[in-house]
């Protein structure tokens, strides 16, 4: 099988240390195997997706040295499959409507019986206020959520393991419910969510190997199960650590400051970038 992987960066902003980290591994990954490397755009949320940061991406990832195979990806253009798969987890009966804002969720959490909220990938993990209200037919204008409960049970899995290297990692089917509870798999006005977009791009891209920052470990165990109700292939998966700023922080993309953009217009090469990341500059992929 073909080496395939991927760079799906939201174009809401400039890319930075930690994405250039992220794509030069992958690339650099791709090209020592003789496989492909694609560029999606990860833009469903159009309020904040924009075009010129799309294009500032492209231009930051050549001047890195970075080539990528065959064209770029829209995620906004892909809305019709995203519905199919939603579709088909609303006849399984997995999912249910939901107009919970976060302060209603935030206080239904909150309630002395609850005990102390758990915080899951997606933030605090829903009580599941709206679980049991009867559901109507499907639609797409209020958000949707994955009963997660009712979707290991289809599917009589008992735990996810995550083999990364020689690390293992397991969920057991009662932490997922407890740790990250009915995520939301369509959000409002966007028709999709990135749980549910990302699985089915890496499927339809027939993406091999994932590798991406630490702090999606966790999301990675919504998308195995995805991939298993969808009967959709699982990747691999790797999940590198993150590029921290001196005082420890992870970077964000309005940390303007170690924007690739900007270390460019300061006179810095691609191999500074390299080495600023800790990937040897020898690796270089030409
Ligand atoms: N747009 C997501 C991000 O930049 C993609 C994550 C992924 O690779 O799955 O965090």
């Amino acid at each position: 099988m073909i080496f395939r992987t991927r760079f799906a960066p939201s174009p809401t902003g400039p890319l930075h240390l930690g994405h250039a980290y992220s794509a030069l591994l992958a690339h650099d990954l791709a090209r020592t195997y003789s496989g492909q490397f694609f560029l999606r755009m990860d833009d469903i949320d159009q309020s904040r997706a924009r075009g010129h940061w799309a294009e500032q991406i492209k231009d930051d990832l050549t001047w890195l040295g970075i080539t990528w195979d065959g064209p770029v990806w829209s995620q906004n253009a892909r809305s019709d499959n995203y519905t199919k798969a939603l579709r088909r987890l609303w006849d399984l009966g997995l999912l249910y409507p939901c107009g919970c804002s976060r302060a209603d969720i935030k206080a239904a959490a909150n309630a002395p019986q609850e005990g102390a909220p758990v915080l899951g990938p997606d933030g605090v993990v829903y009580p599941g206020t709206c679980r049991h209200i009867p559901k109507g037919t499907f639609q797409t204008d209020t958000p949707l959520r994955l009963n997660i409960k009712k979707a290991l049970q289809i599917i009589d899995l008992q735990s996810i393991i995550l083999t990364e290297g020689d690390e293992i990692y397991q969920r057991t089917a009662p932490q997922m419910i407890e740790s990250i509870g009915d995520v939301v798999l369509l959000r409002k006005n966007i028709g999709t969510s990135y749980h549910l977009s990302i699985v089915i791009d890496d499927a339809d891209q027939g993406i091999t190997d994932v590798i991406r920052g630490k702090d999606l470990r966790e999301a990675t165990f919504i998308h195995i199960l995805l991939q298993k109700i969808l009967e959709l292939h699982t990747p691999k998966y790797f999940h590198h650590p993150l590029i921290r700023d001196e005082n420890g922080k992870r970077l964000a993309k309005r940390d303007d400051a170690r924007a690739i953009s900007k270390y460019r217009d300061e006179g810095l090469t691609r191999n500074d970038i390299r080495s600023k990341v800790g990937l040897d500059a020898k690796t270089l992929a030409t």
